[in-house]
C-alpha cells in the first residue's frame, strides 16, 4: 500500500476513543460496509437493529426519528425532505385504486393540490368536507372512503376544528385518520393522546421545516405513528420511493431541537399580543388566532390545547381595495413576504381566499382580503410599532 492515492483511502490514523459531546457524531452514507456476506443477507434495516443502505438509515437518520418520534408523542418516525413530501408519503402509503380520501377545506394547499393533480390520476378520488362540522365529514364516509386528513388549526384561516369528535368519528366508522400537525409541533397538544383517556389519531405528518428547523433554511417532513402495522406500510412505501433526508439537513435539526420549545412558546406569545393589538384596529373586520375569544372554533382550541403555534390572520375589511392591502404588506419593515414560518424572522403573505376555498365562502369568516402573519423572535413591541406604521400609510388610520 505505497500509493499515495490508496493511502489517503486506507489511512491508518485513528482518533482517541472516548469523545462524547452535545452534538451527536454527524454520520453520511450511501454506501454501508458489511464484514462478511452473512452480514450482507441477514441484517434488517426495518426494525433498526441494523445498517444496509445510506437510503435505509443511519445512526445521525435513526437518532433524529427516535427524536421526532418522541417530540409527537408517537413510537415511529419515518423522514423525508420536505413536509409535503411528508404528505404524498402518507397518502401513498393508505390509498390505492378505488379508495377515496378526504380532505378538511382549510386544508394545506399542495395537499389539495397533490390529490387533484396526481392521486385523481390513479383512481383515487376524494371529498372536501367542512372543518367545522363533524356531521358534514360523517354524511361524506363511505364504504370507499380509506382516509381522513385532519388539520388542526386550518391553514391560513386557522379554525380549530372539534378534533376530539373528528376522531372519536373516523374510529367509530373504521377509517384511518391521518392529521398534519405542523401548527401542533407536538408542543400545543398530543396528537396521539388528545383527552388524556389515549384517544388519538393514527398518524401524524409534521414539515419539520418549520418549527423543528426554526430556521428557515432546511427542508424537512416527519410521518409517525404508534401503530406497528402502519408504520410498517408506511416505511415500506417511504423505501420504494426513494423518499431520504441528507446528513447535513439531520444535523441542522438535531442541533435545533433542543431549543423547539423555547422558540416555540416565545412565537405563540409574540403572535397573541400582536393578534390582539390587531383586534382593536377597526380596519381588521375579523382577527384569526384560536386562542382568541371569538375565533373560529375557540373552544375546540381550549380543549385540546395549551399553546398555540405562532401565526395569525387578520381578514382586512372589504371597503378597502386589493392595492391598499398589497401596500399594507408591501409597507412592513421587519414583516418580510415569504411562504412558510416557524424561523427567527416574520413573515407576511396575503392570499386569495376565494381561490382557495372548493366549498365556497365559509359562514364563519368576515368578507375581506386574508393577510396571514407568522411571528419570528424579533422583540414584540418593534413588530407591533411596524404593523402600525404600515397599517397607518396603507390605510390612513
Ligand atoms: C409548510 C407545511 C407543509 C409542507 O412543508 P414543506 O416542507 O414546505 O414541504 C405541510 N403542511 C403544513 C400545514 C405546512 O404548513
Amino acid at each position: 500500500m505505497t500509493d499515495p492515492t490508496t493511502q489517503l483511502i486506507h489511512h491508518p490514523y485513528q482518533p482517541p476513543a472516548g469523545f462524547d459531546a452535545p452534538l451527536p457524531a454527524l454520520h453520511k452514507a450511501s454506501t454501508v460496509f458489511f464484514p462478511n456476506v452473512a452480514a450482507m443477507r441477514t441484517r434488517d434495516w426495518k426494525d433498526k437493529s441494523g445498517y444496509t443502505y445510506g437510503l435505509h438509515g443511519t445512526p445521525s437518520s435513526f437518532t433524529l426519528e427516535e427524536r421526532i418520534a418522541t417530540l409527537e408523542h408517537g413510537k415511529h418516525a419515518v423522514l423525508l425532505p420536505s413536509g409535503l413530501a411528508a404528505v404524498a408519503c402518507a397518502s401513498l402509503a393508505l390509498l390505492k385504486t378505488g379508495d377515496e380520501v378526504l380532505i378538511p377545506d382549510n386544508a394545506y394547499g399542495p395537499n389539495k393540490a397533490l390529490t387533484e393533480g396526481e392521486l385523481a390520476g390513479w383512481g383515487i378520488t376524494h371529498q372536501y368536507y367542512d372543518p367545522m362540522n363533524v356531521a358534514d365529514l360523517a354524511a361524506r364516509i363511505n364504504e370507499r372512503t380509506r382516509l381522513v386528513w385532519l388539520e388542526a388549526a386550518g391553514s391560513i384561516t386557522l379554525e380549530f376544528p372539534d378534533l376530539l369528535e373528528q376522531v372519536r368519528l373516523c374510529h367509530a366508522r373504521g377509517v384511518t385518520c391521518v392529521l398534519d400537525n405542523t401548527w401542533g409541533a407536538g408542543l400545543a397538544f398530543n396528537p396521539f393522546d388528545l383527552d388524556g383517556q389515549g384517544l388519538g389519531v393514527d398518524v401524524s405528518v409534521h414539515a419539520l421545516t418549520k418549527y423543528p428547523s426554526g430556521g428557515g433554511d432546511v427542508l424537512m417532513g416527519s410521518v409517525v405513528t404508534r401503530d406497528e402495522a402502519l408504520h410498517r406500510r408506511i416505511l415500506l412505501t417511504h423505501m420504494r420511493l426513494g423518499f431520504g433526508v441528507s446528513a447535513g439537513d439531520t444535523e441542522t435539526l438535531l442541533r435545533a431541537l433542543p431549543s423547539i420549545a423555547l422558540r416555540y412558546h416565545a412565537q405563540d406569545q409574540a403572535a397573541r399580543q400582536l393578534a390582539r393589538w390587531c383586534a382593536q384596529q377597526p380596519v381588521f373586520a375579523q382577527v384569526l388566532h384560536p386562542a382568541l375569544a371569538g375565533s373560529p372554533g375557540h373552544a375546540h382550541w381550549q380543549q385540546v390545547c395549551g399553546a398555540a403555534a405562532g401565526l395569525f390572520s387578520v381578514m382586512v375589511d372589504a371597503r378597502y381595495t386589493q392595492s391598499q392591502v398589497d401596500a399594507f404588506c408591501d409597507g412592513l419593515r421587519l414583516f418580510r413576504l415569504g411562504y412558510s414560518w416557524g424561523g427567527p424572522i416574520s413573515l407576511v403573505v396575503p392570499y386569495d381566499l376565494a381561490a382557495i376555498r372548493a366549498r365556497g365562502w365559509p359562514a364563519h369568516l368576515a368578507r375581506g382580503t386574508v393577510v396571514r402573519f407568522s411571528a419570528g423572535l424579533e422583540a414584540v413591541a418593534d413588530l407591533q410599532a411596524d404593523l402600525a406604521q404600515a397599517a397607518q400609510r396603507a390605510f390612513g388610520i
